[in-house]
């Protein structure tokens, strides 16, 4: 609270935003806008993403002991809370864009994509 960080309005308005809206229909918009303008979306699980070290993979809360900063405890790790974030969310996509053409996973309908919602 006493040093609340950078851009914090914009963060929160963006955050009013997406609450306004529900992540459901933001999830909506943005595939529609992909599919529109040539882009892929990828869905990911999001669990573990923020507590995961990029570098060993190894996963604790304990990893990122502030919002902002993470250091993992296994491997000493460091790195920017949202860059990890980043990072592990990144190769979640990669990881499931390869399972897809291995077709361990089905690939991204046109229409629904409920299948990856219920994740
Ligand atoms: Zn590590």
């Amino acid at each position: 609270v006493e040093q609340p960080g950078k851009k914090v309005r914009q963060k929160s308005g963006l955050n009013r935003s997406i609450l306004d809206q529900g992540w459901f229909s933001f999830k909506t918009m943005l595939a529609y806008k992909l599919e529109e303008r040539g882009g892929l979306l990828v869905l990911v699980p999001p669990k573990n993403t923020s507590r995961t070290c990029p570098n060993c993979r190894y996963i604790s809360a304990e990893n990122r002991r502030t919002q902002a900063h993470f250091s993992c405890i296994k491997c000493g790790y460091k790195e920017n809370a949202d860059v990890v974030g980043a990072i592990n969310v990144l190769r979640a996509g990669h990881v499931r864009l390869a399972c897809e053409m291995n077709g361990a996973v089905r690939l991204l309908s046109a229409g629904t994509q409920r299948d990856l919602l219920q994740q």
